[in-house]
């Protein structure tokens, strides 16, 4: 880009998944012109069907945003959040009652957020599909993006590409710790109905969640790899009984299993957040385990710090505090999932004991309880 060639777009966002296309909702609604690239097909993003839960920070986020979350046939509500472990005492649950606000949050499939986030940018701003972004320049007064179907230029670059795989000819570096494990995803129906209870259950390998979703429930369940895929591959009854038997029944009877699918969980950060002109965001960010489902609550948090950034900056460098700043948020919900994840997966002699413990002083503080279910409701001070 030349001296005083004004790029087209403030922002080119890379990556039309839920943070790339909240931030460019967000973007344009404080009046900047975001442009979105995206590697896949229209219809592509659609076809994910992993549940996710979103805060109740979050949906309010959407919809001042303009795209309200989800609902319906195909959503949840979570009221409550039950927490327990599997073959030991100890139990505690947290309300949105105990907690001053209407719902703790809601259960969405990735694809029906996705396709709610582009049509509320109809119109809006442009999403280019089938450009993926192969590499980022920065030059004076710009950034400059090569794509499988040409190029773009805008003012600032905001990597959301769920991975942060461009990055490392740009001059930023990725640390990944691989927790050993895969999450089982599935959809299952149990004989009373999904209700409003959100489940966690720590299991002999780590958390196994059972999410209100439609007329099902949700299951993230947190295996070794290659009980993961025998089990993805098990017939239904056997997959079923085995659930049941890891977490009983107050949900009821499992009685039909669909759409099973596994993912490999690792804890992925990228450093630094921001160089010049190219800023990372939600998942390419980092990347958490979905124990407490704080992924995408997270990614939408950084959106939302980076178009602070941009306001705030004038004429001004806006990242030259970026990361600082968002350290903060960043390592605490890192360092809470990466606890959780490890804590309630280590079986040494006296810690289950400890967990229950735990578990029971907590249901036994009132206070405690709806701090904790504030802190994962509502992130409002973050
Ligand atoms: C099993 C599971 C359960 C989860 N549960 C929860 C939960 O309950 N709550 C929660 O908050 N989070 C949860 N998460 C995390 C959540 O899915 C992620 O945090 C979220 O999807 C991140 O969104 P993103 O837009 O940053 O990245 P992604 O969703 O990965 O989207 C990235 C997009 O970038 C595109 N792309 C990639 N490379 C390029 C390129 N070179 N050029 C252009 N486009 C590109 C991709 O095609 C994709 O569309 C869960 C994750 C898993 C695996």
């Amino acid at each position: 880009m030349t001296a005083g060639e004004t790029p087209a777009f403030d922002l080119a966002i890379v990556g039309g998944g839920p943070v790339g296309l909240f931030l460019a909702l967000a973007a344009e609604q404080a009046g900047l012109r975001p442009v979105v690239l995206e590697a896949r097909s229209a219809a592509d993003g659609l076809r994910d069907d992993r549940s996710l839960a979103l805060s109740w920070s979050s949906c309010l986020r959407l919809g001042r945003a303009g795209a309200a979350a989800p609902a319906g046939s195909e959503a949840g509500e979570i009221r409550t959040i039950h927490v327990s472990q599997a073959g030991h005492p100890g139990r505690t649950q947290f309300s949105c009652d105990e907690a001053g606000i209407p719902l703790l949050g809601r259960v969405v499939g990735y694809g029906d957020l996705v396709r709610s986030l582009a049509d509320a940018g109809e119109g809006r701003f442009p999403v280019h599909y089938e450009h993926k972004v192969l590499s980022i320049a920065q030059h004076d007064g710009g950034v400059e993006l090569h794509t499988s179907a040409g190029t773009h230029r805008a003012r600032t670059a905001v990597v959301a590409d769920g991975s942060g795989a461009l990055l490392a000819d740009a001059g930023f570096t990725t640390t990944t710790k691989d927790y050993g494990v895969h999450a089982l995803v599935a959809r299952v129906r149990t004989d009373r109905g999904p209700g409003t209870v959100a489940y966690e259950r720590f299991c002999q390998h780590g958390p196994l969640a059972v999410l209100p979703r439609g007329q099902d429930h949700a299951v993230v369940w947190t295996l070794p790899a290659d009980r993961a895929v025998e089990l993805t591959e098990a017939a239904d009854g056997r997959f079923l009984s085995q659930l049941q038997d890891a977490f009983g029944w107050r949900a009821g009877r499992f009685v039909a299993v669909r759409d099973r699918g596994t993912y490999p969980l690792v804890l992925r950060r990228t450093m630094p957040l921001a160089r010049g002109r190219i800023v990372v965001i939600g998942n390419a960010a980092q990347t958490l385990h979905p124990v407490a489902g704080q992924g995408l609550n997270l990614g939408i948090r950084d959106a939302r710090s980076v178009l602070a950034a941009l306001q705030a900056a004038g004429s001004g460098d806006p990242f030259a505090r970026y990361g600082a700043r968002r350290e903060r948020d960043r390592t605490a919900v890192v360092g809470f999932t990466d606890l959780l994840a490890e804590v309630f997966s280590v079986n040494m002699p006296g810690l289950p004991g400890l967990r229950a413990l735990g578990l029971e002083a907590l249901d036994l503080l009132p206070g405690a309880r709806r701090h904790f279910a504030r802190a994962l409701a509502i992130d409002a001070t973050r």
